[in-house]
């Protein structure tokens, strides 16, 4: 062995390849994901490439130049979503070369051009494999210092700690008077959560769409729609941990820091929340899982050189899992239990998946979500939407012993929105929700009370569960997705009536 290739012998690098853009995604979600999420990608992606090195391994007889066919396999598979993010809407000569089939033929051609250097040629490969290991190595180095200053920044672990799931338990606000459940004879609870679905007024004003409709058939069924309602935060995890801890959150601050850049003790009291603590009911929580909901393989694969199926695939899932949703829904009602079901759809919220008369839809790529040119799949999203609601109303309702209903969404629309800066309509866009109440024997109008998403189970556990909680100072707060516990007080802005 001559001296100096010590470093060739040992060959890692195509299990850094495969590593790396893992623990890139996972850094960069950092403070939204926590690190057990990325246990099944890189079991995944492990043995993917392990086993295909092997097999080449066995077929090149050569240990070098399989593992390079393995790497440029791995970076040509993992890079294509970014340099399409590069050139996408570069032009020459008028020609797109963004759009994503062009792009694929310089990939495939570096391709076969790379495997086929790799096999023909007679270097030994010795210095290459050196390199290689160590752009790797600094690959690794600079994704793991951007994941441990994240931890050495944020050094407190919220997720053992019960801090704050009790402080939200113990109410100090008002008085804790939950009743002994009595659970015989209570109504099952259907709470509907449909993310970004805009209030009335602002839809008209903002988007141009007259919802009356929708109002004038839940009104006409017994519900009591609330004209002018606002949602708290205009956050979806801030919002809802608000709405399910019936109280407001601003406390979190003085528990985990204004500065603090982590969802994880937001995602706490949602998990944990008072409405499921009271123990009325039984709870569930509507969802559907499935490999592409492993956020990390989600991303990994959107960026990858099938990202275009990966998407494909991903939209069909929430689609069947929206339907699957919605014919589940009603089976609770054969449980003798009392049960509090929580459904928390993703409509109309991007991605618009559905057009209004529900035929699957692909929406634009991720890079245009947002923009002012998707009101319009927005509105049909939201019309499609009404039509499930309706159809799935009039099912609860059909019954002599109907249940209390719950639709309100987190917060509204928000397009054009500049998160930084919003003018005062961006505010009463994006603050402005949606809130209907059907509770049995003509109650609904008793919800009237609950004007803003804190105090919904207030109002309905003193109105139907002879409680007595404090009705709170109807409050809004604006919060940043980078801070999410610099809460800025937004209420005079949108002339809440108290
Ligand atoms: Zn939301």
């Amino acid at each position: 062995m001559k001296a100096g290739s010590i470093g060739s012998n040992i060959i890692f690098h195509p299990i850094l390849f495969a590593i790396f853009p893992i623990l890139s995604v996972f850094s960069y979600n950092v403070r939204e994901l926590s690190f057990q999420e990325t246990f099944l990608p890189l079991f995944l992606v492990l043995t993917f490439t392990v086993g295909i090195w092997i097999s080449l391994r066995y077929i090149l007889k050569n240990a070098r130049k399989s593992a390079f066919i393995i790497s440029l396999l791995l970076v040509l598979f993992f890079s294509f979503g970014h340099v399409y993010n590069l050139v996408d809407d570069v032009t020459i000569d008028g020609f797109d070369i963004g759009k994503s089939r062009y792009l694929l033929i310089p990939f495939l051609i570096s391709l076969v051009v790379g495997v086929y250097y790799f096999i023909k040629t007679n270097r030994k490969l010795n210095n290459a494999t050196t390199i290689t290991n160590f752009i790797t190595i600094t690959l690794i180095l600079i994704v793991s210092v951007n994941i441990g200053t994240f931890y050495i920044a944020n050094d407190e672990n919220f997720s053992d700690d019960k801090t704050i799931v009790n402080s939200f338990f113990s109410m100090t606000d008002s008085e804790p008077i939950f009743t002994q459940p009595d659970k015989s004879g209570s109504p099952d609870v259907y709470y509907i959560i449909l993310d970004g679905y805009a209030g009335t007024n602002s839809l008209k004003e903002f988007l141009g769409f007259d919802n009356q409709k929708f109002v004038t058939f839940l009104s006409d069924r017994g519900f009591y729609v609330h004209p002018q309602s606002y949602s708290n935060y205009p956050t979806t995890p801030t919002s809802m941990a608000a709405t399910l801890n019936m109280q407001y959150v601003n406390k979190l601050a003085d528990i985990v820091g204004s500065d603090l850049d982590d969802m994880h003790p937001t995602f706490e009291i949602i998990q944990e929340n008072l409405v499921d603590e009271t123990k009325k009911f039984d709870f569930y929580y509507c969802e559907d899982d499935t490999l592409l909901d492993n956020k990390v393989i989600n991303s990994i694969l959107h960026q990858s050189i099938i990202g275009y199926f990966a998407e494909k695939v991903r939209y069909q899932e929430y689609r069947d899992g929206i339907l699957c949703a919605f014919s589940e829904l009603p089976e609770i009602k054969n449980i003798d239990e009392p049960t509090f079901l929580y459904a928390h759809f993703n409509m109309p919220h991007a991605p618009y998946i559905f057009s209004a008369n529900g035929e699957p839809l692909d929406p634009a790529r991720q890079s245009n979500l947002g923009s002012s040119g998707n009101v319009n799949d927005y509105i049909n999203y939201l019309k499609f939407t009404n039509m499930k609601m309706q159809k799935l109303v009039e099912h609860l309702l059909e019954t002599d012993d109907p249940p209390i209903i719950i639709i309100q969404s987190d917060h509204g629309s928000g397009f054009n929105l500049d998160w930084e800066n919003p003018t005062d309509d961006m505010l009463r866009e994006k603050m402005s929700n949606f809130q209907a109440f059907y509770l049995p024997n003509g109650h609904s109008s008793l919800m009237s009370e609950a004007t803003t998403p804190v105090n919904i189970f207030r109002v309905l556990f003193n109105s139907h569960f002879n409680e007595n909680h404090e009705i709170l100072t109807d409050k809004i707060f604006w919060v940043l997705w980078n801070k999410p516990y610099d809460f800025k007080d937004i209420t005079n802005v949108l002339n809440v009536e108290n």
